[in-house]
Order: C-alpha cells, then structure tokens, then sequence
C-alpha cells in the first residue's frame, strides 16, 4: 500500500473511429493508459492483454513493474504470432505506480505523463515516433511534432517484437503534485498550454479528465481519446474515490473464420460421406485460405527486399513454406544507408496501418538516410497512382 489516499478518476471517447482501440487501467496504486495499434480487432485485443497482464503481474511492488510491462510484451507478441488477425498488432503503455513519496513510469511508445506542480505542467516521457526523432535531430520545431504527419509513426511499441526497450524513471512525489497519462488522441489537438490551463481549472479529477476528453471532441478530434489523472493529497482535497477497475471498450467479437463441416441430417451412405468428408475439408481449407489472405491484405508493413526498403502487404515470414506477404512497392533506399536502429526494425519488419503510412513513413527514412537519395516509392503494378503531397496518416489531419 502507498499509505496515501490518491484522487483519481478517467475518461475516454472514441472520436471518429469504428472502436476505440485505446485502454485505460485504474488500481490505485497503479494506473496506465495504452493505445493499440494493428488491423480489424487487433489494437482493442492488444492494448486490453497489455493492461490485463500489467495488471495482474504487478503486486504493488516497484521492483515488478518493469518485469510486468516485460511480460505484458511477450504476451502480446504471443497472441500476434498465434492468430492471423492479431499478426503485427501492438500498443502503447504508459504505466504510472504510486508510493507514499515516490512514484514510477514505465513508457513504451507515444502516450505521455504529465506532471503538474506549482501551476506548471511538464511533460515527463518522450515520444518514441518519428517525428520526436526529427525534433532530437532539429529538423523540425518540438511545437510541430505534435502535429507532424507522421507523429504516429512509432519507433517503439510494446508486443511488436520479441524483446522490448523500455523507458523506466522514478519521480520524488510532492504533496499536491498531479500526474496525467494519455494517449496521443489528447496531446495531437491539445497544445501543451491547453492542457495545463484544463488541469488548473478543474480541482476535481473527474471534472479535469472529462474537461480534457471532451474539449478533445469538441475540436473534432478523430483519434481515440483516454486521460487518466492521479491526484496526491495536498493542496487538492476532497476529491472522490473510485473503485480501481479495468475499463474495457465496446467490444466486438474477434472474426472466426467458419470450420464446423456440414451435418447430415440423415445418416449417409458410405460413398456419401466420403463425398462429405471431401467437400468438408476442402471447404475447410478454402475458408482458412481465404481466413489468411483476408487478415494478410489488411496487414502492412516497411521491410527490407534483397537490400532495398520496400513496402509489403501481409507479415514477415513463411507459414508451411508459404510466403505470408507480397511487395507492395519498392524504394531504391539501400537498407544499409540507414542507421543502425532502423536497419534492425526493417529487416525485422515495421508494421504501418495502410499503404499511405508506409509510403509517408518511407518518405521520412529517405530523409534520415546518410546520403541523399531518391526517396520516393517506385511503383509495382498494383502500386498505382503516387499520393498526394501531404499524406494524412493514422490520427489526425
Ligand atoms: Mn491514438
């Protein structure tokens, strides 16, 4: 136990979107928002088995929460390479646990923590994106990452790959101090000023969360939206307690592909069933195939091809010999000019929400490289038309 009590409270919407693939986790004295990423159901499926994992693996220990978020990683990596509608899936996390006088943050990803202390709010994580790279780089100006096209590029997300870098830092807590997590649904159409300014006016947790989500709906915020606000005693008293509780979005069924053969309503002859028996596993196969090419044409990602980035359309790897992707597009970007972090990832496989962040995504590595060259795709025959000038990726415009 921290042995003190914490205000806490959260709120989320689910903007424009078709679900709300965002997660929030509140058992004082651990709290994390996480924001899932990957096809059909796989984000909503990625982001609740991180915070459930979390959740669970944590016994209000410090010591056990990076082993958690460890765990909560191999969990999800797990459940991607099982299921075909999971592959590439992955999230966010950022993970906050109180003590009496201390505090923890574990973060993977572009979710954030705040801390607001005498009036000031400061921004406690760094983003693991693209375009926080750019801004390290000084390419770009920090106030226009937030903003940038391809600020939801991730470098960094939990369950993608089997071993997992993980931010970790402990905080001296002061009386009155008031942490924020949220997902990036927040901080892409919020300004950092907007949310202090919401934090400072609203004294109840549950006013400031709503305030900060709503506000967020109101700016027609398309993206996901989730703020989890902790609260130590101090200056702000009398604020409600909530019971800790998972909270989990509108679920919708994982799509099972049909394998239940034919039932006969009268018993066959001999060469009836043997008919059945064919036409049933036949069936059985073309449902799995169409199952696996449904859930691979969904699925991209930036990789390497004999040595040049290129984007595909499915996963990496093989299945019973059978090549699980296909070339989308090809680049003359040698994989080797690049730095050694993102020659990595590419030969591991960068998985991309739809062919318009991969190719914005190959835009922006064509910059990074050492020397310059042509960055722009090259297109296959199913490739078709460049896009636009100013892609529009993930979130919002
Ligand atoms: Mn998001």
């Amino acid at each position: 136990m921290t042995g003190v009590s914490l205000g806490h409270a959260a709120a989320t919407d689910i903007g424009s979107r078709r679900a709300n693939e965002d997660a929030y986790l509140m058992d004082p004295p651990l709290f994390a928002v996480a924001d899932g990423m990957g096809g059909h159901v796989a984000g909503e499926v990625a982001s609740r088995t991180a915070l459930s994992v979390l959740a669970q693996e944590v016994k209000n220990d410090s010591a056990a929460l990076l082993a958690a978020t460890r765990e909560a990683n191999r969990q999800v990596h797990e459940k991607a390479g099982a299921d075909l509608n999971l592959a590439g899936m992955g999230t966010t996390m950022t993970a906050f646990l109180a003590a009496a006088s201390s505090a923890q943050i574990v973060h993977v990803g572009d979710s954030r923590a705040y801390l607001l202390r005498g009036g000031r709010l400061t921004r406690l994580t760094e983003d693991h994106t693209l375009a926080n790279r750019l801004v390290r780089q000084g390419r770009i100006r920090p106030d226009e990452a937030d903003r940038h096209p391809q600020r939801s590029v991730l470098e960094r997300a939990l369950g993608v790959n089997a071993a997992i870098e993980v931010d970790v830092q402990n905080i001296d807590v002061r009386p009155g101090d008031r942490f924020l997590l949220c997902t990036d649904g927040l901080t892409s159409v919020l300004v950092d000023e907007q949310i202090q300014e919401i934090l400072l006016a609203e004294a109840d947790p549950q006013a400031a969360s709503h305030r900060l989500v709503s506000e967020v709906v109101e700016e027609g915020g398309e993206d996901n939206v989730t703020a989890v606000i902790v609260d130590y005693p101090g200056r702000r008293e009398g604020a409600p307690s909530v019971e800790g509780s998972v909270w989990i979005p509108t679920p919708t069924p994982p799509p099972v592909p049909e394998t239940a053969p034919p039932s006969p309503s009268a018993r066959p002859s001999r060469g009836r069933r043997r008919a059945l028996w064919l036409a049933s596993s036949m069936g059985i196969l073309l449902l799995l195939a169409l199952a696996a090419r449904m859930a691979l044409g969904a699925a991209w990602y930036v990789g390497d091809d004999e040595g040049r980035v290129a984007v595909f359309q499915g996963i990496p790897g093989s299945l019973a010999g059978i090549r699980l992707n296909s070339v989308a597009a090809r680049t003359d970007i040698p994989t080797d000019s690049l730095t050694e972090v993102y020659q990595r990832r590419l030969r591991e496989g960068m998985p991309v929400k739809d062919r318009t962040q991969a190719e914005s995504f190959i835009r922006e590595i064509g910059e990074l490289q050492q020397a310059p060259s042509l960055p722009e795709a090259t297109s296959s025959p199913q490739a078709g038309p460049k896009p636009p000038a100013s892609p529009t990726v993930g979130k919002k415009p």
